[in-house]
């Protein structure tokens, strides 16, 4: 698995399969897999994942289950080719009995019983159906766009217009703010919409016309009203619920007055590493389990393992 330095491994990544980019255009290719008798496809319904059992496991079923023409190609791992395939056509009951399955569940409120490889395949399955979804029509011209590439390229079916259209992903950057003088302390906030309450750091949408760090500017001014006077790249994590992928940043703060936003952001304030430390110990929380913010702030703290 590849992590960025000094990042612990961040949840949904670590695939571990080939997702042959430079083959699956070949639809000969792509049958021949999907013939395989060991292929073997992640039924989902509905941005769920179909699962079987208690505790619940997500199911793996063989390929011949589901029609071809249903079949996403994900990419192999260990001879086996994997693929994707969305049920949602069917009412609840059907897909589960479709594929033998006993439930359904969102991947995130599985994601503390998943081994990473399988986490990421679930969150690459279940961002690739929900593009497939959204995108049944050309936005150009509105005819019928038809599944190309095993899954990985929809095509408009109007001969006089032919748009290529790629599965879509939203950039979303979130940022560490410290302080520049010592000690260090961090910027978190309490986020209006959060279900989990708390506080965890700050984030928001790239915008057409933003680099990255044009994007970390905006927001931590527009949300805190604090400048910032560096900003670097820490690491990035696939976050396909639906679209997104959340690009981390550190950034230390020119000024350390807080002028919260009221709307957005209910409340924000500075902690040193002692005070995150017992925060977090008081309240078990310290970022979701399964977001790179978690990995980051642990890695803050790590950092400063002797510093009140
Ligand atoms: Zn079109």
């Amino acid at each position: 698995m590849i992590t960025a330095p000094g990042l612990a491994p961040v949840g949904y990544t670590g695939l571990g399969l080939d997702r042959g980019g430079d083959q699956r255009a070949d639809p000969s290719w792509v049958a021949g897999l999907a013939a395989d008798p060991r292929a073997v496809v992640r039924p989902l319904w509905r941005d769920q994942c179909l699962t079987a059992g208690e505790p619940p496991v997500p199911l793996v079923v063989p390929a011949e289950r589901v029609d071809p023409e249903d079949l996403v190609f994900l990419g192999s791992g260990d001879g086996v080719p994997t693929f994707a395939a969305d049920l949602s056509d069917l009412s609840r009951d059907e897909a589960l009995e479709r594929v033998g399955a006993d439930g359904t569940a969102d991947i995130r409120a599985l994601f503390a019983g998943l081994p990473a490889g399988e986490a990421a395949t679930l969150a690459y399955a279940r961002g690739l159906l929900f593009w497939h979804r959204r995108q049944r029509f050309c936005g150009c011209c509105g005819s019928a766009a038809e599944r190309r590439n095993a899954g990985h390229l929809r095509v408009c079916t109007n001969p006089d217009c032919g748009t290529l259209l790629f599965p879509r992903i939203e950039p979303a950057v979130i940022t560490l703010v410290e302080t520049a003088t010592e000690p260090r302390r961090c910027l978190l906030a309490r986020h209006r919409a959060s279900k989990l309450g708390g506080y965890s750091m700050l984030a928001g949408f790239v915008e057409i016309g933003e680099s990255l760090e044009d994007a970390v500017h905006r927001e931590i001014l527009e949300e805190v009203g604090v400048p910032l006077r560096t900003v670097g790249y820490v690491g990035s994590q696939p976050w396909p619920f639906p679209a997104g992928i959340m690009i981390g940043f550190r950034a230390t703060a020119a000024d350390e007055s807080v002028s919260v936003d009221g709307t957005e952001i209910l409340e924000a304030r500075w902690f040193t590493r002692g005070e995150l430390r017992d925060y977090a110990e008081s309240t078990g929380r310290l970022g979701r389990p399964d977001s790179i913010d978690r990995a980051m702030l642990t890695a803050w703290l790590a950092e400063g393992e002797e510093t009140p």
